[in-house]
């Protein structure tokens, strides 16, 4: 049983086709066009800007905070390396915030602490779909006068008190990696929700210029006004991820279903102290984008995965923690020990979660977690399991 395996609806190869008898490839055609306004619709964000991935959506999210070198980013170090490297790439210094051990998101009441007359964003990430504390943190940006970006990368569709998650900073990066959700191979979208940058993104993924004024037949020619770079998604990408949007409620649908099943299948051994199960706080609707479980401790989290693996499920680590690492030690820094993340870090597994999987492929790992764990099944599991033989 893959960790994942990649999930085509199939419509993207009619859309593809569709694109190409249309005769726009670039990007910004209509199937871009479609894709926009779907997210648009879905997150209430002002603009979206289909781009190649979702680091790209970052490194733009960095590009219009507008940071000069030296300007600090606080920002977890439990998370994806270009949450970090985006902002470090303008020069500026991530500054690296622990976790709260629930949902392993930011934790809200450490950054204040963080904080130096240099700081001028604050970037959130909503681990594994679940919102972080969302009201808590615009307070304190409100307070100090800081950018809130959401790398969303996980979150599409979640929500956070009824508010859909990246609808939500003011700017927003999500990702189509064949990972996520919601697929192309490799895609973003950057989400701006403040009038007062729209026009400075359109610019910034037009590669710097303002082709859209002549789009627009606002002037004659297009010139070079600001920095930017080649952002945009081509429309062969946009189709492919058309079929994908379409159908994002089934896709929702299917993940939920194994999301729900694994997490009742291991209460107990939450119960009998063995794992810790998911944490979703009240007021956070998350969107099944993962299933992790923290072992009890890091040599026992190792020993589940090598015999999951013994199993034929592969089940896998998530981050190494950015503030220890090379590029995190030389790039940023940390205000001082962040033991929630080393923690986290150490005991965390995440288990096989793709659309495609049946009944019995999550019967096979819910019952192998068990036997990996010396426990019995709960009945129903086991039989959909033997069934399967
Ligand atoms: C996937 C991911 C990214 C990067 O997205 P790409 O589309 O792969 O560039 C950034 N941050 C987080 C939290 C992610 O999970």
């Amino acid at each position: 049983m893959p960790f994942n395996r990649p999930w085509a609806v199939g419509t993207e190869l009619g859309h593809i086709g569709d694109a190409i008898a249309g005769g726009q490839l670039s990007g910004r055609g209509p199937y871009t066009d479609r894709c926009t306004g779907w997210l648009e619709r879905r997150t209430a964000a002002r603009r979206a800007l289909l781009t190649h991935s979702g680091t790209g959506a970052l490194e733009m999210a960095a590009l219009l905070a507008g940071l000069e070198p030296g300007d600090e980013v606080l920002l977890p170090s439990f998370t994806f390396v270009t949450t970090a490297s985006a902002f470090a790439m303008r020069g500026a210094v991530p500054v690296f915030v622990d976790i709260r051990s629930d949902t392993l998101n930011l934790d809200e009441r450490l950054l204040e602490d963080a904080m130096t007359p240099r700081t001028r964003a604050i970037v959130v990430v909503h681990y594994a779909g679940v919102a972080c504390d969302v009201d808590a943190i615009a307070a304190v940006a409100a307070r100090h006068g800081l950018l809130v970006i959401e790398d969303a990368a996980h979150a599409l569709t979640a929500t956070y008190r009824g508010r859909p998650l990246g609808g939500i900073g003011d700017l927003a990066a999500l990702s189509f990696h064949e990972t996520k959700n919601l697929i192309a191979g490799e895609a973003g979208a950057l989400l701006v929700n403040r009038d007062h940058l729209v026009d400075a993104a359109e610019i910034a993924l037009d590669k710097g210029t303002d082709r859209r004024r002549v789009e627009r037949g606002e002037v004659d020619r297009y010139r070079w006004v600001a920095l930017g770079s080649s952002y945009a998604a081509s429309e062969i990408t946009a189709a492919f991820l058309w079929g994908q949007l379409e159908a994002a409620d089934d896709i929702a649908r299917r993940r939920w279903r194994v999301w729900d099943r694994y997490h009742a299948a291991f209460a107990r051994l939450e119960e009998e102290g063995l794992l810790r199960r998911p944490i979703v706080p009240a007021g956070c609707r998350h969107n099944a984008h993962m299933y992790y479980l923290l072992a009890a401790d890091g040599a026992a989290r190792d020993e589940l995965i090598a015999r999951l693996e013994e199993r034929g499920v592969n089940a896998v680590f998530h981050y190494v923690p950015l503030h220890s690492s090379p590029a995190g030690l030389r790039h940023g820094r940390a205000p001082g020990e962040l033991p929630v993340t080393d923690d986290a870090s150490g005991r965390l597994l995440r288990l096989p979660l793709w659309p495609g999987m049946d009944d019995a492929d999550v019967a096979h790992v819910i019952r192998s977690v068990h036997e990996a764990l010396g426990r019995p099944a709960p009945a129903h599991e086991a039989a959909a399991a033997a069934a399967d033989n």
